[in-house]
């Protein structure tokens, strides 16, 4: 959870017994990339989290690929405010089960993603390409999102993206999207992480609508199996992406 002290507010883990002082819910921190690293530290009992709908879908998405046990997870359950909602452009803001807040409505579309989808595709293009030049290649999006999970990161390889190329070329965004287009669940931490104010929230919305369009599929559901590991026999293969 997110606790406040000195004036500071950071993630924190609170043990039996502790002091859980004061708690911050009004900060959308993306607190299952904090539990991704912590959850090895504790290998036994149950971790309480304080989980949005984003987070709910981040924690599915983990225990859909075995990287969690969600058994082991106890969500206390966070309906987000209007103003985080119309923040985060958010098209799913209510989660399962409401422990705190007030259920909202959601923002039903992206004005830029509606803008995007009236363009040629060469317009569109050419507004991606003058976007992805702003990259310095600093991982933020990579780094902060709860669901680009792989140890070993092919982005920074060079085989695929040379080491001092910045920005990184088309390789990189394209790669990503595809990595992230079967995980998503649209928190946008990574557009709020993004130095170059690259609009990275709109780009992940426009390819989960063209996903959900195609196979049916949003990511999220602990149920639905992703279609980039069925084959075309309709297969379900394992997932297996310790190292990408
Ligand atoms: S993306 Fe939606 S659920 Fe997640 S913090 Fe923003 S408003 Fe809340
Ligand atoms: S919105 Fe960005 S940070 Fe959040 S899950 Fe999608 S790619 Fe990751
Ligand atoms: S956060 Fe922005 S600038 Fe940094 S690597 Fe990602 S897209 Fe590039």
């Amino acid at each position: 959870m997110m606790r406040e002290e000195h004036g500071n507010v950071a993630p924190a883990l609170i043990s039996k017994g502790e002091d859980v002082g004061e708690i911050r819910v009004d900060i959308p921190y993306q607190l299952i990339t904090i539990l991704e690293t912590i959850y090895s530290w504790v290998p036994k009992g149950k971790i309480a989290v304080i989980t949005r709908r984003c987070d709910e879908k981040a924690l599915a998405e983990l225990t859909k690929r075995n990287y969690i046990d969600e058994k082991r997870i106890i969500k206390i359950g966070l309906a987000c405010s209007k103003e985080q909602i119309a923040k985060c452009r958010c098209s799913d803001p209510v989660p399962s089960k409401v422990d705190i807040g007030e259920p909202n409505e959601p923002v039903p579309k992206d004005d830029l993603s509606e803008r995007l989808a009236k363009l040629s595709p060469e317009e569109r293009l050419k507004f991606w390409v003058k976007q992805f030049r702003k990259c310095n290649k600093c991982f933020a999006c990579t780094h902060n999102c709860p669901v680009c999970f792989c140890d070993d990161c092919v982005l920074e390889e060079r085989t695929f993206v040379p080491e001092q190329s910045i920005p990184p070329g088309l390789s990189f965004h394209m790669i990503r999207s595809y990595h992230m287009i079967d995980k998503c669940i649209e928190c946008g931490e990574c557009e709020r992480s993004c130095p170059a104010e690259i609009p990275l929230l709109t780009l992940r919305k426009m390819l989960a609508k063209d996903m959900k369009e195609v196979y049916g599929y949003v990511p999220g559901d602990p149920k639905a199996v992703s279609p980039l590991n069925t084959t075309l026999e309709g297969e379900t293969l394992e997932d297996e992406c310790d190292e990408c």
